[in-house]
């Protein structure tokens, strides 16, 4: 079952994420934590993958990060994007990794390492989830720097 006029699959809720997808409605980026060994783990999953408890709580992640990887995606395209559609992981200030889709960005300003935040937006689709953008200031800061040095 897909989204009217798209190819975008509904979003599947289950007992295990419902709490992630709810948190993107109001703005909030949380990730699970594992209540037996403290440990963050992000996409949702039933159980911890270090100490395998099935006792987990939520917790706000930080929204700044760094870009680990990126891909600019050219085809298939779906009306509920723009494209080029660049899609980014980003390794969290927190220490969970994120993929999500870039604000329309020169793929040629993005670089592994380059500081990158989390925002939300209503997307095509009708969904609030993340979304990427270069932090403000990166890059001016960078000129800055050198007109100093
Ligand atoms: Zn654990």
């Amino acid at each position: 079952m897909t989204i009217p006029g798209t190819a975008v699959p509904h979003l599947v809720r289950t007992h295990d994420n419902v709490f992630w997808f709810d948190g993107a409605a109001e703005g909030r980026l949380l990730v699970q934590r594992c209540t037996d060994c403290e440990t963050l783990r992000h996409p949702p999953a039933p159980s911890c993958p270090r100490c395998r408890s099935f006792d987990w709580d939520s917790v706000e992640s930080s929204r700044q990060g760094t870009l680990h990887s990126w891909t600019v995606v050219h085809h298939p395209q779906d009306p509920a994007f723009t494209y080029p559609l660049l899609v980014g992981l980003v390794d969290l200030d927190t220490g969970t990794r994120l993929v999500a889709d870039f604000e329309p960005t020169d793929h040629d300003a993005l670089a592994v390492g380059c500081p990158v935040e989390v925002y939300f937006a209503e997307h095509a689709h009708g969904e609030v989830l993340p979304r990427l953008r270069l932090r403000p200031g990166h890059g001016e800061s960078d000129v800055t720097q050198q007109g100093v040095s």
